[in-house]
């Protein structure tokens, strides 16, 4: 993509806050700048909200609610439909987008795009699917009735590893539900959001139902919505730390939360694994979204007897990517979010090397604008290191060994996180015993990649609550009434 088209993309991004179904200045007219990493300069300046715009796009969503929950579901699933039609025409933009302002390459982007579109198309499937029920009580003197009813107005919180994907996942359910909403980006990755929503206005979003703010100010703005009592849920994506400040705040609303927050994968491969296919998952599970995802694998724990030649293999295929801006031709490997996560990456690999790891490929930043670091593997990784303790959220594969099937439980399970584990074994009742084993609310078996639209997608531990997607996804936006009437023949 030349120069010219993104400049002429990124002028097609409204620069304001969407409240009440018009693009409006910050009321203090502040902006700040939104930066490419791969160059560190700022492509964007865009509204910077403080507290008063929360509460006014909270304003906003409350005006709206009583109609949208009325609004009949087939009408909500038709407006996520052709929302959802819009996404597709407008998939290398956004696509390009997300590679300006995140990092990621392209094709990952678009692939990105795939999967956060197919909420709006698996809830517009779902929302006309919500269900009560009504029958006899066991005493035989009453009918009892059961409904499901939208929970309210919603404060949705986003990262910026995904930006698209983490804010469709949460905005079709609420609206396939009747919910309406105050959207918040990561600062780092408004853009994506905020074309997203455009494309929502495009479709027939009624002013209100969706209200997106971009602030630099997220404690002050998110502390105002989330004390406010007109709120009645708060869905959030992203650390645990971040997660947990903003459960005790919810606590004094006694509101609903889903809470998607951080993980410290486990990636099992067991002796009798197909070692071609344990290596592809690996390298997926890994270096996809250059390792920024909570799904990553953070910890491979492999059988001593394979050991040696799944690094050696690992690190042939790592040495073949290619680093650079998203952008370029043949990348997969694109600059990380910012500086902050290059240090964490690299103090994470130098603490590996410090107490015994063997360094097979990378370990080190790379010398050129913006913030990369080099696509790394380490093996021998020795207990205690902080690596296998905390998520390292970059492209480095940390490789330490078992030797047998009791001892990979306790490692895979050492873990304050419990979001995803992966398992590579031929064995079909071993692999049936780590499902039941393993603490994890998520399990590829002999994949690397689990997401999908259709699956209940979340963690256990402190990796969060609640479930994205799937059968579960919309029922995080309903709340459950049920009422009792006398016999009609009594
Ligand atoms: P983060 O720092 O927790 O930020 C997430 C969101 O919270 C951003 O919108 C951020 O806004 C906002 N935020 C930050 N501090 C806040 C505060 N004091 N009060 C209110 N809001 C605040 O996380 P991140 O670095 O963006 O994302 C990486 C983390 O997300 C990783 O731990 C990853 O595992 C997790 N994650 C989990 C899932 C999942 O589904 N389980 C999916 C993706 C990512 P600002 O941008 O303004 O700081």
């Amino acid at each position: 993509m030349g120069e010219t088209s993104e400049t002429g993309l990124l002028a097609q991004v409204p620069d304001g806050l969407y409240i009440a179904g018009e693009w409006r200045a910050a009321r203090s007219g502040r902006t700040f700048g939104v930066t490419d990493p791969s160059t560190g300069e700022v492509v964007k300046e865009i509204a910077d909200a403080a507290v008063e715009d929360g509460v006014a796009a909270l304003d906003a969503a409350c005006e709206a609610f009583p109609s949208w929950s009325r609004t009949p579901a087939r009408e909500r699933a038709e407006l996520l439909r052709d929302a959802y039609d819009l996404i597709q025409e407008r998939a290398e933009d956004l696509a390009l987008l997300m590679t300006i302002e995140m990092g990621k390459p392209l094709a990952e982007s678009m692939a990105e795009v795939r999967y956060g579109g197919e909420f709006l198309r698996w809830f517009s499937e779902e929302a006309a699917h919500v269900q009560g029920r009504y029958g006899s009580n066991p005493e035989g003197t009453g009918r009892m009735i059961v409904t499901q009813h939208p929970v309210g107005p919603c404060y949705l919180v986003t990262p910026w590893n995904f930006p698209l994907a983490m804010a469709t996942r949460k905005i079709a359910p609420a609206l396939a539900a009747g919910c309406t909403a105050v959207v918040k980006p990561a600062s780092q990755t408004p853009l994506t959001t905020t074309l997203f929503v455009r494309l929502l206005a495009d479709a027939g979003l009624p002013a209100g139902v969706v209200n997106v703010i971009t602030t630099t100010s997220s404690g002050p703005v998110s502390e105002a919505v989330i004390s406010d009592p007109r709120l009645r849920k708060l869905s959030f994506t992203g650390s645990t730390e971040v997660g947990q400040k903003l459960l005790a705040q919810a606590a004094a609303g006694v509101l609903r939360t889903s809470m998607e927050l951080g993980g410290n994968a486990p990636f099992v491969v067991f002796e009798d694994a197909d070692l071609d296919k344990a290596v592809d998952g690996a390298l997926a599970a890994k270096f996809r979204n250059i390792g920024e995802a909570c799904t990553a694998a953070n910890r491979f724990i492999v059988h001593a007897s394979l050991a040696e030649e799944f690094a050696r293999r690992v690190t042939d295929r790592v040495r073949e990517f290619r680093t650079g801006r998203g952008t370029e031709e043949g990348v997969t490997i694109g600059p990380l979010i910012d500086e902050r996560a290059v240090d964490k990456a690299d103090e994470l690999v130098q603490d590996a090397l410090a107490n015994g790891a063997r360094l097979r490929v990378g370990g080190g930043r790379i010398d050129r604008r913006g913030t990369f670091y080099e696509a790394t593997v380490l093996s021998d990784v020795a207990a205690g290191s902080r690596i296998l303790r905390e998520e390292v959220f970059g492209p480095v594969l940390a490789i330490t060994r078992f030797t047998d099937e009791d001892e990979a439980v306790r490692l895979a399970n050492d873990t304050e996180f419990g979001l995803v584990s992966y398992v590579y074994t031929r064995d079909l009742a071993r692999g049936q015993r780590m499902v039941e084993r393993l603490e994890t609310g998520m399990m590829g078996l002999n994949v690397g990649v689990v997401s999908n639209p259709a699956a209940p997608f979340g963690g256990w531990k402190l990796s969060g609550l609640g479930r994205e997607g799937g059968a579960e996804g919309i029922h995080e936006y309903l709340q459950t009434k049920y009422t009792l009437t006398p016999d009609p023949f009594a």
